[in-house]
């Protein structure tokens, strides 16, 4: 065989051909843009679409398609083609399109990468304020369906006939209690890639709306269309609980009960055709074929009124001497949810093929004002380090007052809506703050103080020096 000379560079001006894209001869867009180019003689290109109306002219109207501009030789036999001295069809040099240089393959995925269940939950407390139990859950459950992917991929895996199944997620809580902001903080610390989609969006293929698939479309955009670590990626499913069967309804259900059947597939594992770029199918988007048997599936909702056909079923269950006394108990219980079993999902809406696909279920408490407070000024990204650091970097220390995120939080407790009212409470005392105190650059400390909250006076200034 013949060695290469090390020694021997390549001349850097020159360039090898398939590094550049091929332009269609009549259109003159790239195959990058047009798509795969049908080769002619004459190193001539045409990209499907002009082909098509080529012959979509020729079908129809038996055009002269000498006629066709830039397009002199479509009338000639294409045996000519090899006698023929074409024009120069080469594209200029510099108008040629490079290709994108191909991806060097990523190592692949290792059981070490994984971190231990114990280390995802403390990576977790340093964002997520309370919610232990689903912590602990969740890090258990991840764990093991990444020791599962790792499994089946293993070359020295032991046929002993055990087939570790999918352990994907149901989430049950309040608004705002932290599902979505528990499942992002997951993706980002196992650095997988997260698609978050809309249950209430997803209609039966073929009715307006989201078809199923699109989830795993915008996962894959979501891993820079790289299908392998999509493969690897986690896909939330928002707002669940509205895509329960409709009690008592004759008309056709496509937005609940027909969702939840189209969605089995993919919990369970299929392969699925999606378009690339894209969530929407047509002749012209290139599909790929993803397989969604490692993807980790997350399904989160409220779930309202859950609470009572818990309570109403562990008062039935409970002796009717103490039945009474139970009641108050259950009543009075704020982690009612943790009660919950497939049943009362069932009594929901939820079709018991589809619980089945989701083995974990757990659930998150509704936050205590205390636990607020905590949102408020202990996370890495807490919403008052972020406040103290804006007007640090102006040289302004900004100090809260304990009274004045208690009153806060209480604030946002009103608002039922979770954790998510305290941004907007703030947003609302803050803004004047960030407003005037740039103004007077002898202002030293700001005080955030429970009167300014309760528009009893201004917040506490003290000056320079
Ligand atoms: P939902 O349960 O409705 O999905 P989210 O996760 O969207 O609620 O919560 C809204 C916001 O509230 C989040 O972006 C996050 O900033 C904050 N938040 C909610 N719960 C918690 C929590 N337990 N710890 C820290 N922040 C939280």
């Amino acid at each position: 065989m013949e060695e290469k000379d090390p020694t021997q560079t390549k001349d850097p001006t020159q360039t090898p051909e398939d590094e550049y894209e091929k332009i269609c001869y009549i259109c003159r867009r790239p195959e990058s843009k047009a798509g795969a180019m049908i080769q002619m003689p004459g190193n001539m290109n045409l990209c499907h679409d002009c082909m098509q109306k080529a012959f979509d002219a020729i079908t129809k109207g038996g055009m002269d398609l000498s006629q066709i501009q830039n397009m002199p030789y479509m009338n000639l036999n294409l045996s000519d083609f090899a006698n023929l001295k074409l024009p120069n069809t080469e594209i200029p040099q510099k108008k040629r399109i490079r290709k994108k240089a191909a991806k060097t393959p990523e190592p692949s995925f290792d059981i070490k990468d994984i971190p231990a269940p114990h280390k995802i939950k403390s990576s977790l407390d340093d964002y997520v304020v309370g919610q232990d139990q689903a912590k602990k859950v969740i890090s258990v459950a991840v764990y093991n369906h990444y020791k599962r992917i790792f499994y089946k991929n293993s070359p020295s895996k032991e046929e002993d006939g055990i087939k570790i199944e999918k352990s994907n997620i149901l989430m049950i809580g309040p608004t705002g209690s932290g599902k979505t902001y528990l499942v992002k903080t997951l993706a980002r610390l196992l650095d997988v890639p997260l698609a978050i989609a809309d249950a209430t969006a997803l209609t039966e293929a073929g009715y307006i709306g989201d078809d199923i698939e699109s989830v795993v479309s915008k996962l894959l955009a979501a891993a820079d269309n790289d299908i392998e670590k999509a493969e690897r990626g986690i896909i939330f499913i928002d707002e669940i609980d509205k895509i329960a069967k409709k009690k008592n309804t004759n008309t056709r259900d496509v937005s609940g009960e027909s969702v939840q059947q189209e969605l089995l597939k993919l919990l369970e594992g299929s392969m699925v055709e999606v378009p690339v770029g894209s969530n929407q199918k047509n002749a012209l988007t290139p599909m790929a074929t993803v397989n969604t048997d490692n993807i980790l599936f997350i399904c989160g909702g409220a779930f309202p009124d859950l609470e009572n056909t818990i309570k109403e079923r562990l008062n039935k269950t409970s002796s009717i001497g103490f039945k009474a006394e139970l009641k108050d108990r259950y009543d009075d219980d704020p982690n009612i949810l943790s009660h919950v079993i497939n049943k009362d999902l069932r009594t929901f809406g939820m079709i018991p093929e589809f619980l089945g696909r989701l083995p974990i279920v757990v659930t998150l408490q509704k936050l205590t004002t205390p636990m607020l407070v905590e949102i408020l000024r202990r996370p890495k990204n807490a919403i008052v380090k972020q406040y103290i650091k804006l007007l640090a970097l102006d040289e302004v220390k900004l100090v809260f007052e304990d009274e004045a995120l208690e009153w806060i939080a209480r604030e946002a407790q009103e608002r039922e809506t979770g954790a998510r009212a305290l941004r907007a409470i703030m947003e609302e005392f803050m803004l004047d703050i960030m407003f005037e105190v740039p103004k007077d650059p002898g202002i030293g400390t700001v005080v955030i103080t429970r009167n300014y909250l309760e528009k009893k006076g201004g917040p506490r200034i003290e000056m320079r020096g």
